[in-house]
């Protein structure tokens, strides 16, 4: 039975069922149980971010379909806050209820060459790229776009994981052992101004609603700092609105996405990738706007009218990622002691080189100011680091 054309409301009182237990679900979690919604989440993992403020954790690998199943029958709606998850359990799930947005976005946009060829089947930019699935292919590849360029896996890949920078022709054989010497794509390497994104959502009527271009600084291709509004000219971020509206028409999404984009450095946008729900450049929204987007994920999923994605003041989001723990436990009184920065954690307790921990997120009167603002607070979290043992 499909259960994806219900556009009846799922109300407040309801329970939702998270696919995944990271970060992103802890945020839909927080912003669903403070609208009166109960929350299940399935994951492989114990005592995770979101499992930490469901009502429900439940653990189970995504292979296991039967308790997929059964997961999904326990709940109103599914969604998820990981969209690696296998065909087959989107697709159990969507026998036993209505999985938004549904599994065949998920299919699309977690495979990076299905992706790219459904936006250039649409006619929207995308960095130019090739199916590379041997050495041969990569050096024809490479022939047809020029170097330099990246190799990336197709699917599977997130934070610059999975990738290649090929300089030289020297690096072909180095980089086809890079992505594990499997399906990959050959994208051209571009010559950008800046990274910019735009998380939007689409409501089962159709409604569109979006948070503006959002500004994007990566650190070794993870990103480091979100600033938004951008800092780009109106008509680029238009642009990007535009496309953003497309693409979520075109995949018919009900819930959020993120498009993410290159600003090239003569004008003109590319779409790098899609991320099929909240997006970590988004999370200004949940201190800057109205509506934040996981509450809006949330609107979108229970089929209610989508809320103001209205930004009440300019905002700044850093990253706080476990290289911060180097040193000792961060000194929180620090960050805690600037009174317009927000300090969100998300109950790690294992901090990793590279693993996303938390962030702040600094509201100020402009960009630049917000912007001066988080990285000063990140800088005395980190400075004022004092060593675990002195505790
Ligand atoms: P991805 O995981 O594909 O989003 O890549 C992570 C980051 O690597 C991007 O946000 C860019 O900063 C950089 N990057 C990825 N692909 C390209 C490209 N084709 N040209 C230039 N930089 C890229």
């Amino acid at each position: 039975m499909s259960h994806a054309r219900s556009t009846e409301p799922i109300l407040p009182g309801s329970t939702i069922g998270v696919l995944g237990s990271g970060q992103l679900g802890r945020m839909f979690a927080i912003a669903a149980r403070r609208m009166g919604y109960r929350v299940h989440t399935l994951s492989p993992d114990e005592d995770t971010p979101t499992g930490q403020v469901a009502d429900l954790e439940m653990n189970a690998p995504y292979e296991d379909l039967a308790a997929i199943c059964k997961f999904a029958s326990g709940v109103s709606v599914v969604t998820f806050e990981f969209e690696n998850v296998p065909a087959e359990t989107a697709a159990a799930a969507e026998r036993c209820a209505p999985v938004r947005p549904s599994g065949q976005i998920l299919h699309i946009t977690q495979h990076r060459l299905r992706e790219k060829t459904f936006l250039s089947q649409s006619g929207l930019p995308v960095t130019e790229f090739r199916r590379v699935v041997s050495l041969e292919s990569l050096r024809s590849a490479a022939q047809e776009i020029g170097l330099p360029a990246i190799l990336k896996t197709a699917d599977f890949g997130y934070d610059g994981k999975g990738q290649y920078r090929i300089r030289t022709e020297a690096d072909f054989e180095a980089a086809w052992q890079a992505v594990g010497e499997r399906e990959a794509v050959l994208e051209g390497f571009v010559d950008f101004d800046c990274e910019i994104s735009v998380v939007a959502a689409r409501s089962v009527r159709a409604d569109f609603v979006h948070y503006g271009a959002i500004e994007n600084q990566h650190q070794n291709s993870i990103l480091d700092i979100s600033i938004a509004p951008a800092r780009v000219p109106r008509a680029i971020a238009a642009d990007a609105v535009e496309i953003a509206r497309e693409v979520l028409e075109k995949l018919g999404v009900v819930g959020v996405l993120c498009v993410e984009f290159f600003v090239r450095k003569h004008g003109g946008l590319l779409i790098n990738e899609l991320a099929p729900r909240p997006h970590n450049s988004g999370h200004f929204s949940f201190d800057a706007n109205v509506t934040s987007q996981f509450e809006q994920q949330l609107r979108a999923v229970c089929a209610l009218p989508l809320g103001s994605t209205q930004q009440l003041t300019p905002a700044a989001m850093a990253n706080l990622l476990g290289d911060i723990w180097n040193r000792g436990d961060p000194d929180w009184n620090a960050a805690a002691g600037i009174p317009d920065i927000k300090l969100h954690l998300y109950g790690k307790s294992v901090a990793r080189p590279g693993r996303k921990m938390g962030h702040l997120t600094a509201l100020a009167s402009s960009t630049d100011q917000a912007l001066e603002d988080v990285k000063h607070a990140r800088d005395l979290l980190s400075r004022n680091g004092v060593s675990a043992s002195s505790l």
